[in-house]
């Protein structure tokens, strides 16, 4: 297939890149084509950004046939423009798409115009400290009828943001409330998939969790409101006697992170022993009351590493790490943002030029 560029003859103005924020502000062009049954993909397109013209009738405002991705695009202090496993998130999007009946996408043709749009709006990509680009590749239904079907047409897209630092005070440990009434997703259900509603039904959760005076919800599995599973929209990690646990993949509950993934390969090169195991929250409660619980923490690619220093559930609350960022917390980020940055060596090749 080719792609066909089409430039702008408007292009926009460019944001103060000292105070970006996340996800505010969107560059000249986006990339998108289109799928129809029996054509397969076709018109693929970098054309300026703007809106999309769907009939009201399209599938994904009415059954929500959505999935998505996130990653990053860094420049490098010598000028190179890199991505971080890219390949990963598009074969993930395959799976997300799987599972939601819709069609998969050619990675190599998906990275190669990603890689097009990037240079094309290379000027974009901010330079200062843990900035980066941030890459939202999309894909939702547009056959324009009421019938509760698979959609016969989809439109994939992406569109790129800068973003700022997520730490712009620097690193502070979040609260995180427990979740014991509301779920995020149930064995069987879609949890593992980049989807739409799974987030839309987070967020009720959340709300409540804000006005209750926490950052983040930590949720615990459908059936028995027992076994930790994701915190928020990142994956969960604790140290306990300095092993690191997280919440395994099989159940099919979880998103499987590309930064979970990541972090675990750089923990157990430094020498940590990492238990994928399903973790109790009341035996959580319990390391800590026995002073066992070192650390905890949340990975995805937004924030790369989030430390935890508190946990709050049914009424009770424990500090971790006294509240601080815990010193296996610190290198894990301090060495996977070396990587994504280029300031260190790449040993896994999970740096990916662009120019
Ligand atoms: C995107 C996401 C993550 C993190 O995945 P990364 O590939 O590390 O960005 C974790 N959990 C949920 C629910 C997510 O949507």
């Amino acid at each position: 297939m080719e792609l066909i560029i089409n430039k702008t003859q408007n292009p926009r103005q460019k944001p103060d890149y000292s105070n970006l924020g996340f996800g505010n502000y969107f560059t000249d062009h986006m990339m998108t084509m289109e799928y129809d049954e029996g054509q397969g993909w076709h018109n693929a397109q970098i054309q300026p950004y703007g809106p999309i013209p769907l009939e009201p009738s399209a599938n994904v405002f009415h059954y929500g046939q959505e999935t998505f991705e996130g990653l990053k695009a860094y420049k490098t202090k010598d000028g190179k423009i890199t991505l971080f496993r890219p390949r990963e998130n598009f074969l993930r999007m395959n799976r997300s798409n799987e599972r939601l009946c819709m069609p998969a996408i050619d990675v190599d043709f998906a990275l190669e115009s990603l890689k097009a749009l990037i240079m094309l709006d290379s000027e974009w990509i901010p330079t200062e400290k843990e900035t980066s680009l941030y890459i939202r590749p999309f894909m939702i239904g547009t056959e324009a009828t009421l019938g509760v079907k698979i959609s016969s047409s989809y439109l994939f897209a992406i569109i790129l943001s800068p973003v700022g630092t997520y730490y712009p005070e620097g690193m502070k440990p979040t609260n995180i409330y427990v979740e014991s009434k509301y779920i995020r997703a149930a064995v069987g259900g879609t949890g593992a998939a980049k989807s739409a509603g799974n987030y839309a039904a987070s967020l009720k959760p959340l709300k409540e969790a804000k006005e209750k005076g926490y950052s983040q919800v930590l949720f615990l599995d459908g059936i028995e409101r027992k076994y930790v599973e994701e915190v928020g929209t990142s994956n969960a990690f604790f140290v306990i006697d300095s092993e690191l646990y997280t919440t395994p993949l099989e159940s099919g509950t979880i998103l499987a992170g590309i930064t979970r993934d990541s972090t675990i390969a750089i923990a157990e090169s430094q020498g940590i022993k990492v238990n994928e195991v399903p973790l109790a929250i009341d035996d959580i409660f319990e390391f800590a009351a026995q002073g066992r619980l070192e650390e905890a923490f949340a990975t995805g690619t937004a924030a790369v590493i989030s430390p935890i220093g508190q946990l709050s559930y049914n009424g009770n609350d424990i500090a971790i790490s006294g509240g601080e960022i815990g010193k296996i917390t610190q290198s894990l980020y301090d060495s996977l943002i070396a990587i994504q940055y280029g300031d260190a060596i790449d040993p896994y090749g999970w740096v990916e030029k662009v120019n």
